[in-house]
């Protein structure tokens, strides 16, 4: 079997989002999607030229391939890093078809048989705290057990220099006064986490994290950059509340200094992006070895989501799945499931269909095509994001 082309579309969901197939001589057609960053469709362009005629069988050989052959293009971090990831997931799945397996069973088995998943719930608009109530008793009656919210837009008048990562305590104040109206309006039996977007210095991180200790959060996501696993190290020690982060690091090399340092309470990489599913999987063992879980983030369409999950099935330490788009009504109607979602009371099952178990509607797809963008090679009207 050999790789005979590699071709992208963009669908304009809630994020421009980047799908991957590889074909073969054989007929089988692999599927994968690539984190939403811009250019990986340009990227995937220059991998094509590097696996046409190749084995997709041997996955991590060509995702070896791919990181050094592009490592003059940066696959230390970044785009590269995330077409490689939405390459390697289409390459599994090919695997799985051919071997008529799902691919959880090419990373080792399932631990379990559905994937929890919590609902990023975002709501940056909301100003007023009966807002965020119903916003929360919303994402409730749709079944999820644990939710997310943005932290760090939630009164952002309050923060008079977003250039200087400085909170105000009168901008804790109402941060804390809004957590406690969601916590108490979801109720003990929701596990709440909350985004900070790496906005805040180290001093004040830490008094937010300890304002909001009385709060028994799944968690307190990126009070810092990305960029120093040390300050976030000094913010984990000084508190009480869960600290997780992961998202804009790649590869385990990214993620060891975290891991090491004792900078996250829970490790959460985007797993389209941070190198795909076999280097994710590293990852959590690295993240074992600390006796730190692993949660995914994920903002893709159902391709990267169910991609996700089935590393969430495989990966023993697996806590929860992030679910990004429940405002996109057509999202499961994407690959086929519109009358039977994939996501049902905050769990997602796997199927034991070879590959990843999801197609795509291409008559569906075609009609959200990013404008100026083909769909796999083809014209398609499309709409804007
Ligand atoms: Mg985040």
């Amino acid at each position: 079997m050999k790789i005979t082309d590699i071709r992208t579309a963009i669908v304009a969901g809630n994020f421009p989002w980047n799908l991957i197939r590889v074909y073969t001589d054989v007929g089988l057609v692999g599927l994968g999607e690539a984190y939403w960053g811009p250019g990986v469709t340009d990227v995937v362009e220059k991998i094509k030229t590097r696996l046409v005629g190749k084995d997709p069988m041997e996955v991590d050989k060509l995702w070896t391939h791919m990181m050094q052959s592009l490592s003059g293009d940066g696959t230390v971090a970044g785009t590269i890093v995330a077409a490689i990831s939405g390459v390697e997931i289409a390459l599994l799945d090919i695997v799985g078809k051919r071997l008529k397996t799902p691919v959880y069973q090419l990373l080792g088995g399932k631990f379990r048989d559905r994937v929890r998943v919590y609902a990023d719930s975002h709501a940056r608009s909301l100003r007023e705290v009966d807002d965020w109530r119903k916003r929360a008793v919303q994402v409730r009656e749709r079944g999820f057990d644990a939710i997310k919210f943005d932290l760090d837009s939630i009164a952002p008048e309050l923060q008079p220099d977003r250039y200087n990562r400085a909170l105000s305590g009168k901008y804790i104040r109402r941060m804390v006064e809004v957590v406690a109206a969601i916590s108490e309006t979801l109720g003990p039996d929701i596990d709440l986490a909350l985004d900070c977007h790496w906005s805040y210095n180290v001093g004040d991180a830490i008094r937010l994290a300890q304002a909001l200790e009385p709060f028994p959060l799944l968690w307190l996501e990126d009070p810092t950059p990305p960029d120093n696993a040390d300050a976030m190290a000094r913010v984990c020690a000084a508190t009480r509340t869960p600290i997780c982060t992961g998202e804009n690091l790649y590869t385990r090399h990214g993620m060891r200094p975290f891991i090491e340092k004792g900078a996250c309470h829970i490790i959460q990489p985007d797993i389209p992006r941070c190198g795909g599913l076999l280097e994710s999987k590293r990852i959590a063992d690295l993240a074992d070895m600390h006796y730190i879980p692993f949660a995914a983030h994920n903002v893709c369409s159902p391709v990267g989501t169910v991609a996700s999950a089935h590393v969430g099935a495989a990966i023993r330490t697996f806590l929860v799945l992030e679910f990004h788009s429940q405002d996109i009504p057509w999202w499961d109607a994407m690959v086929g499931r519109g009358d039977d979602p994939l996501i049902k009371n905050g769990y997602l099952a796997l199927s034991d269909a070879p590959g990843l178990g999801v197609e795509l509607d291409d008559d569906l797809c075609r009609q959200h095509v990013l404008p100026g963008t083909l769909y796999f090679g083809e014209s398609a009207p499309g709409r804007s994001v």
